[in-house]
């Protein structure tokens, strides 16, 4: 259960309901449902009401703060039907807060130690609203604060564990396993066997900024079974889809970029003009990058293209800017005049204005790599449809892409 006007009116988008779905779901228990409501006692109580009804275990964030219009204790406290009371473990909690940290503690977070009789408290390590448990004859609610940092502290330290044992003893293990460069109709057709409804593990796809990810979801009753259920069709994944392949979990474009760039002991440079600055920003985004990334250049006019890139103006009144000879002209002088492995340059139409359809629409955008063999270049139509950021994202993860797919010697598919 979510709790907060903030969250009910749109202004903040529930992502701690996201999270604990996953960390009940990876338990082993069945999420029934999730709630989000403003900050109304009435509300909140009679949805305590009907979870401790429903469930074995409702866990709740947001509302614990300092202020009158936290109301998460008040909701517990009529939906169980006792008081509020001081809870002096709670107060020391707050007290020590305000002490390690030297700072006088304010009135209004004495408020954060009134507690709905008969529950627990769950200690808060990053600061000052205390949780509160309270365990039912049948069922038991948890309620931790709604700042992300310190609800998935809490939860790691307090609760997880007992949830883990109280739920079906199954242990779920989840891996994502990361793709670039097919749509993700082709990337579910190559893997639709694995991805057929009630079996286990359980495979699907998800598309996220071009990325298309396939997620495994496996259960068995140790660790090591669930883990070695997950681990075959991780393999069996990757088998068949090969290069499109780029990384696992939270890895992006730009780690693999970087472990092949420093395993080669390559470097790199780029030269943006519609993105930018994206593409080196992304590619330094991997702490160590120094080993590789020498220098970027923007080159957003025709004038810094011809000074800081040597790109012929005759080159550019002909072709335009936006044309695979001058990317291919960019990245040439970019490698030569940072005297890299690699030079990535990328050009194009980022919109929303600018575009001349058929031809030249919004989206299109070339993007070249430069090596000791020569300048391959690849002319993109990211669709119109897409906004300004999202093409100017792409056309860098493309860049990227080809970085990779180049570090890995052009394999075929
Ligand atoms: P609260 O504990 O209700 O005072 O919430 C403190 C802050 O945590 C809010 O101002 C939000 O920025 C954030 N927050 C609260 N609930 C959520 C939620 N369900 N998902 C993401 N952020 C949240
Ligand atoms: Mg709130």
């Amino acid at each position: 259960m979510a709790i907060g006007d903030e969250l009910v009116t749109g202004q903040t988008v529930d992502t701690n309901s996201a999270w604990l779905a996953e960390q009940v779901r990876v338990r082993g228990a069945r999420v029934r449902r999730l709630v989000v409501v403003g900050d109304d006692v009435e509300q909140i109580a009679g949805v305590f009401r009907q979870g401790l009804d429903q469930a074995d275990w409702v866990i709740a964030t947001g509302g614990l703060g300092p202020t009158a219009d936290d109301l998460t204790r008040a909701g517990i406290a009529r939906a169980i039907g006792v008081k509020l009371e001081e809870s002096r473990e709670a107060l020391g909690r707050i007290e020590a807060f305000f002490e390690r940290w030297q700072r006088p503690m304010p009135a209004g977070n004495r408020l954060q130690a009134l507690l709905p009789g008969s529950c627990a408290v769950v200690p808060n390590p990053r600061g000052t609203a205390p949780g509160v448990w309270y365990r039912g004859p049948r069922s038991q609610l948890v309620a931790l604060p709604g700042v992300p940092g310190e609800m998935k502290a809490m939860f790691a330290d307090s609760v997880a564990a007992s949830l883990g044992a109280a739920a079906s003893g199954r242990v779920g293990v989840v891996r994502r396993v990361n793709t670039f460069g097919l749509p993700e109709a082709v990337v579910g057709e190559a893997i639709a066997d694995l991805m057929v409804r009630a079996r286990n593990p359980a495979v699907g796809t998800t598309a996220s900024g071009g990325v298309i990810s396939i997620r495994v979801v496996g259960a068995a009753d140790s660790a090591a079974e669930a883990e070695a259920l997950v681990a075959a069709d991780v393999a069996e994944v990757r088998q068949r889809l090969g290069s499109v392949v780029f990384g696992d979990g939270d890895e992006a474009l730009e780690h693999a970029v970087a472990r092949l760039l420093m395993a080669a002991g390559k470097t790199v440079a780029t030269a943006e003009s519609c993105t930018g600055g994206l593409l080196a920003k992304t590619l330094t985004d991997v702490p160590g990058s120094s080993a590789y990334f020498i220098q970027g250049y923007i080159t957003y006019s025709n004038r810094a293209k011809t000074a800081l890139l040597g790109v012929p103006a005759d080159l550019l009144e002909l072709h335009g800017a936006v044309s695979g000879e001058v990317a291919e002209a960019m990245a040439r002088g970019c490698r030569a005049a940072a005297g890299t492995d690699f030079a990535l340059a990328t050009t194009g139409i980022a919109g929303p204005d600018g575009g001349r359809p058929p031809e030249r629409p919004v989206g299109l955008v070339y993007v070249a790599l430069a090596d000791a063999a020569g300048v391959r270049v690849e002319r993109l139509l990211l669709g119109a449809h897409l906004s300004r950021a999202e093409i100017r994202d792409r056309a860098a993860k493309v860049a990227r892409n080809m970085l990779r797919l180049s570090l890995l010697g052009w394999p075929a598919a």
